[in-house]
């Protein structure tokens, strides 16, 4: 075992949207900066975020304004965002987009050169900036320049398993390198969690396999943080269902975006029936339920989904709309979805939850540690805005990234970490051997539990009995089997967080006894005015609830009241 030692005055865990947005803002602060991934870098989940980010910029629509944008991801939150950050998100979501346009983000643009803006479900005007359907991988590539041209270190490969913690505040943490074993102790001023969410706990999601087990919440938590709301989970209503292989894989919401109309078996465009006004362009927890509800019903196609028409577009239209889905329909299925509809189910997408953190710079209850982008929770509540979490990782990235600098270069920022180094170490090796539980076995078990009992539809026996199960494979892995290089060491420390993340996310769901926004619950099927409230797992493990935070008086009137609504013909034109 080769263990190293390694000093900076920020370490960033995380080398997608978030982590290197926070990365720029630290460097440019004045810090030296290391960001850490386990990916190869430029190739974190943001690559795969499709449709567009939101910012009121009025550009296909003058009216709108950022107080609207708020009024929109608040009301749509059911009221369990925490107000200040989704004010905050709104006010700099205009500055963040077109900061991203002059470094050269090739978004969209008007014949008269503004950034092109087009309907995403529930925004009341056309908000979302897009580069075609590849957004994520243009933003990512655009920061990657930017982290280039300032000299900062990107580390791949690198699986950071412990935090460390030392005299009450967070001094740096300890990673393994999934290829050659080696062991690295990264000592830091300030660590900024950037590990993205928690969705590769079911069996359906939108994540790939490796990533999205909700590392850094699990860190986070046994480094004395709390996690909040972990129960509100996004199921986006369109994933692809064949081949098994790749189920779960996102259609994107630009589909509906540009027109497209759901039908079910029977043909018709049952939509009508769950939300007459929006259709399609309703919410995202509102479709999922509806295209859930119609395959449970019976209403299904042959491979178990809804149908979701765009073919009357035309294939010109949708080759420059939506080149990433014609492609992705023609490669996985041979499907042309210019001429037939795609058959599509609700998947795993978005962890709405996360880590706990304090608005302004989303410093957490440990001195010295700090968290952004989807690991982080505040901005969505019980329901997320599509487009609104790549503008969360570039305006709570850049506030983290400045946070933790200031911090690391204080004389808060340095102290000793011997004793938490030795402990990690010995963590590892208690958790693997030679002989003991597959991984592989556990993760897929964990995935099975979480999709039939703590999916789109929940009640309270299922959860119990989930939490049941999850705790006796808990018990059984108490040692992974790693036989066969460090690799599956990787997969083992994968496996144990998402035993973590998925019984904080049961135990949340059975203390939330009512229906809100995605957390359905059939035997409490309404909203109890009594829970606008956000639920907190602490390190002991129990559940505790606070009131959501007051909306700033300034935006009362935007914050009360239905979401508005506009009919369907001016969401459609
Ligand atoms: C298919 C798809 C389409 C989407 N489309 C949109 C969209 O159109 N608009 C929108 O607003 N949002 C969209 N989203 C959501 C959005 O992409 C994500 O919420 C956002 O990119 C998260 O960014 P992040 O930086 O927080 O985390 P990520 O991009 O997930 O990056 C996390 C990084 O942390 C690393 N990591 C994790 N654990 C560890 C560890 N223990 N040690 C070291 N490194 C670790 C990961 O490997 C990864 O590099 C989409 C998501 C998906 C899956």
């Amino acid at each position: 075992m080769n263990v190293q030692t390694s000093d900076t005055d920020v370490l960033i865990i995380g080398s997608g949207g978030a982590g290197l947005r926070a990365a720029i803002a630290a460097r440019e602060a004045g810090a030296d900066v290391l960001v850490i991934g386990k990916r190869g870098a430029g190739d974190a989940h943001t690559v795969l975020a499709a449709g567009g980010i939101n910012a009121a910029l009025g550009t296909r629509d003058p009216e709108d304004c950022w107080e609207q944008h708020f009024a929109d991801t608040f009301r749509e939150s059911y009221f369990l965002a925490h107000p200040r950050v989704v004010q905050i998100m709104a006010q700099e979501a205009p500055a963040a987009v077109l900061e991203l346009a002059d470094w050269g983000c090739a978004f969209a643009r008007t014949e008269d050169g503004r950034l092109d803006q087009r309907y995403f479900g529930a925004h009341t005007y056309r908000r979302t900036c897009y580069a075609g359907d590849q957004t994520g991988k243009e933003i990512m590539r655009t920061l990657g320049v930017r982290i280039a041209e300032r000299g900062i270190p990107v580390l791949e490969h690198q699986h950071v398993f412990q935090l460390l913690v030392e005299d009450g505040a967070c001094r740096g943490a300890v990673s393994l390198d999934p290829r050659s074993g080696d062991r690295t102790a990264f000592l830091a001023g300030s660590v900024i969690l950037c590990t993205g969410g928690h969705t590769s706990v079911w069996l359906r999601n939108t994540s790939r396999p490796d990533e999205n087990w909700g590392e850094g919440m699990a860190l986070a938590l046994a480094a004395g943080c709390s996690l909040m709301d972990m129960e509100l989970v996004q199921f986006h209503p369109t994933g692809m269902v064949a081949p098994e292989n790749i189920a779960g894989t996102l259609v994107t919401e630009a589909v509906r975006g540009e027109g497209g109309r759901l039908y079910n078996a029977s043909g018709e465009r049952f939509m009508q029936r769950y939300d007459p006004e929006r259709m399609e362009l309703s919410t995202r927890d509102r479709v999922a339920l509806a295209n859930y509800t119609e395959i449970a019903e019976g209403r299904g196609g042959p491979n178990g989904g809804v149908f979701l028409d765009i073919s009357h577009l035309g294939r010109a239209t949708i080759e420059e709309k939506l080149p990433k889905m014609y492609r992705q329909f023609l490669s996985f299925q041979g499907l042309d979805i210019s001429k037939e509809p795609m058959e599509v189910a609700p998947t795993a997408h978005y962890s709405m939850g996360g880590i706990a953190v304090e608005p302004e710079t989303h410093a957490t209850d440990v001195p010295g540690l700090f968290a952004a982008g989807e690991c982080a929770s505040g901005l969505h509540g019980a329901n997320r805005l599509g487009g609104n979490s790549l503008v969360d990782i570039l305006v709570f990235g850049r506030r983290a990234g400045e946070a933790a600098a200031a911090h690391a270069t204080s004389s808060a920022g340095r102290g000793h970490a011997e004793r938490a180094i030795g402990e990690a170490l010995g963590s590892l090796d208690a958790l693997t051997g030679t002989r003991g539980q597959s991984a592989r076995e556990a993760q897929r078990e964990l995935r099975r539990i979480m999709w039939e009992r703590c999916g789109v539809l929940r009640d309270d026996a299922g959860l119990r009995s989930a939490l049941d199960e999850v705790e006796a494979l808990d018990r059984a892995a108490e040692i992974f089997e790693v036989a066969g290089g460090p690799a599956n060491v990787s997969r083992a420390l994968d496996a144990r967080t998402g035993l973590i993340t998925a019984r904080a996310t049961i135990r949340c769901a059975i203390e939330r006894r009512e229906t809100r926004g995605a957390h359905n619950r059939s035997d409490f099927p309404s909203v109890d005015e009594h829970l606008e409230r956000n639920f907190f797992v602490r390190r002991s493990g129990d559940v505790e609830s606070g009131p959501v935070p007051d909306v700033p008086s300034e935006l009362t009137a935007w914050a009360s009241g239905a979401p508005m609504c506009p009919g369907p013909e001016r969401l459609l034109e």
